[in-house]
């Protein structure tokens, strides 16, 4: 039945959304072409986005031991699409070119993963900055998309229950087991009540080597999850690990120049 107070409220709505358009209409999140309402991309755009099947492909089940100080089995991963194309470009441009309004869009991919995936979670934990990258950033892309997937789950984002103690070193030429040694330590449960006994969806904004992915599940795991699973808007293939294709880890000299200039 819809009531009085709804259907004011379903017309404000509307008059709002006509409002925000006006105001600042949809764009392409790759390439700035207007788009209608709901879309992320443009439709030449959107042709370079390989969306994963379903649950998008996982490495394994929830992780659930605890305790170990070598690489956990990996959690399991929901990633909306490949890392390529729009996908690539949208992320870069949400983390380093001072876009957190793309934040939204990109997290609504995230969103719309997690939805095909069912995945049951009871809240939503995004892998951190460090303090020094958050504040020359001034946003945790991870945490804005965790946004958007909170609210899909129904389910409160703790942005602050994992910290990243330090910054790692560059992660690109370790292999597996030396990846996950130089983030091991670099995360910590700050607010244990928001871990223990709950499944956490831990989101970040891209899955690389999945070694990041790895220490927080980890910390996570000590700290009494009862399980992590992983959601991403991209994943880069395994072919893809050994180039970094976007990485929070310390900026390599061409992006420091690009920094300065
Ligand atoms: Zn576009």
């Amino acid at each position: 039945m819809l009531t009085a107070a709804r259907f004011l409220f379903l017309v404000l709505r509307a008059a709002l959304l006509l409002a925000l358009d006006i105001i600042s209409p949809p764009t392409c999140a790759a390439c700035d072409a207007a788009v209608s309402r709901r879309r992320v991309f443009c439709p030449s755009c959107a042709l370079t986005v390989v969306e994963l099947e379903e649950n998008g492909d996982h490495r394994g089940d929830e992780l659930a031991a605890r305790g170990a100080v070598r690489p956990p089995d990996p959690p399991r991963v929901i990633a909306f699409a490949a890392f390529g194309g729009a996908i690539a470009v949208a992320l870069r441009r949400l983390k380093f070119t001072g876009r957190p309004d793309l934040g939204r869009p990109l997290g609504h991919l995230a969103r719309s993963a997690v939805r095909s995936a069912d995945l049951c979670a009871d809240v939503v934990i995004p892998v951190p900055l460090h303090a020094r990258r958050l504040a020359e950033r001034g946003y945790n892309q991870a945490a804005l998309i965790g946004r958007a997937v909170a609210a899909e789950l129904r389910v409160p984002l703790a942005a602050r229950a994992l910290v990243r103690v330090r910054s790692t070193a560059r992660q690109a030429t370790l292999d597996r087991a030396d990846r996950f040694e130089n983030v091991r330590e670099a995360f910590r449960v700050r607010d244990a009540a928001a871990v223990q006994g709950r499944r956490v969806a831990l989101v970040d904004d891209v899955l690389t080597t999945g070694a990041t992915m790895d220490a927080c599940a980890l910390a996570l795991l000590d700290a009494g999850a009862v399980s992590v699973t992983a959601v991403v808007v991209a994943r880069a293939g395994a072919d893809d690990t050994d180039r970094e294709p976007i990485t929070d880890e310390p900026a390599s000299a061409a992006h420091r120049a690009q920094a300065k200039a």
